[in-house]
């Protein structure tokens, strides 16, 4: 048996930590200290700047170290949410599993599989569905099953929504998110007024 405290871990797999992932991850830590349980940042460079905002939630933790070398002795207590994995997370898995294990990639449409880089090192896989889900999102999703004990199907979502800037720009979000209970998608908080800059860096840099 498991036991009851849970750590989220996001395996950082990309070189910068951009404004939007940083979003998501401040979203996670905040959510990680309201639930009881931990977030770690892992792989991190160690030249990276942990923004100040994230280090003062006592919740998160940034890691050098990457996640088979922290759990080398206890692999079989991480579960990877893997959108490619054969079966989908339960609440059973709450007692199965202490540690849940996601990429710290940007969500792509379609997507690369970039998943793949964590799926190779040997983890436990789960998936939360068919639909791709932002990384913040996954951790939230993960929470409300093994926390909760909500089953995944019960969970109400909304896919695709449409992003509005203003009266005449919109974007529709490629994703799977939670709905809130204004019906609302639960974003980062920030994260549309941050969007435009986003897409702004997306084109002119071409990387997803
Ligand atoms: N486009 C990327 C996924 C990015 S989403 C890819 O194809 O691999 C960021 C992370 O959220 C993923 O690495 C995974 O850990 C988690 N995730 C997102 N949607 C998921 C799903 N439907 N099932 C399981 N994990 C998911």
């Amino acid at each position: 048996m498991a036991s009851s405290s849970k750590t989220y871990i996001v395996e950082h797999l990309d070189p910068e930590l951009g404004a939007w992932s940083e979003l998501e991850y401040l979203a996670i830590a905040r959510e990680s200290q309201d639930a009881g349980a931990k977030f770690c940042l892992s792989s991190l460079p160690p030249s990276f700047k942990v923004p100040d905002a994230l280090n003062e939630i006592p919740a998160f933790k940034a890691e050098t170290r990457g996640v088979e070398e922290l759990y080398a002795a206890d692999k079989s207590r991480v579960c990877l949410l893997d959108p490619a994995a054969a079966s989908d997370l339960s609440p059973e898995d709450g007692d199965k599993f202490d540690a849940f294990l996601f990429g710290g990639i940007l969500g792509d449409d379609p997507p690369r599989d970039r998943t793949s880089e964590l799926r190779k090192k040997g983890f436990d896989g789960r998936r939360l569905g068919p639909v791709q889900m932002t990384t913040d999102t996954a951790v939230r999703v993960t929470r409300l099953v093994v926390q909760g004990k909500t089953p995944l199907k019960e969970i109400s979502y909304l896919d695709h929504p449409e992003l509005k800037f203003n009266e005449h720009e919109s974007t529709e979000m490629p994703f799977r998110y939670v709905k809130g209970k204004d019906g609302e998608p639960i974003m980062p908080e920030d994260s549309p007024k941050r969007c435009m800059n986003l897409f702004f860096h997306i084109t002119m840099d071409g990387v997803p």
